[in-house]
């Protein structure tokens, strides 16, 4: 970027930042974040501020791994947690066993998902941040049991 969007000025300096973010509850309530050295880009002219385009994701994770650690169990958690995830509602619903109905009833407050779905929720985010799909395995494994032909050999 050689100019700013908003006014034109060229005076453009990268900078690292607090970046302060709130998030709101389906009631309205607002949590508010803030996240420390934050690449970002500020107009010396008219005082605009521009982030890279993967910062918001990176943060919008972060604040939904909290929310979900905090067991702030709200309709818009859950449709954070599934944005952030770019899980589609078909994808997720087949994932827990629900109908993608159930899913939309999840997300707009109608119903409200249970313990359990919390905490696979929170499994998922954890286990994105840390680079691994332990539990998105699991939850695609095949439902067949695989009785063994031959004595199963284990250590202990
Ligand atoms: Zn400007």
């Amino acid at each position: 970027m050689k100019r700013c969007v908003q006014c034109k000025g060229r005076d453009l300096r990268d900078v690292k930042d607090i970046h302060d973010r709130k998030f709101h509850l389906a009631g309205g309530q607002a949590i508010p974040f803030r996240f420390d050295e934050v690449p970002q880009t500020v107009c010396g002219t008219c005082g605009e501020r521009y982030f890279a385009a993967g910062i918001g994701t990176a943060e919008e994770k972060a604040m939904t791994r909290e929310l979900l650690a905090r067991q702030i169990r709200d309709p818009a958690v859950f449709k954070w947690f599934r944005g952030s995830t770019g899980l589609k509602a078909t994808e997720l619903a087949e994932l827990l066993g629900v109908t993608a109905e159930t899913i939309s009833h999840w997300e707009n407050g109608h119903t409200a998902p249970s313990r359990a779905v919390w905490t696979i929720l929170d499994a998922l985010v954890e286990d994105e941040l840390a680079g691994r799909t332990t539990t998105l395995d699991r939850l695609r494994a095949p439902a067949e049991p695989r009785i063994p032909k031959r004595p199963v050999r284990l250590s202990i």
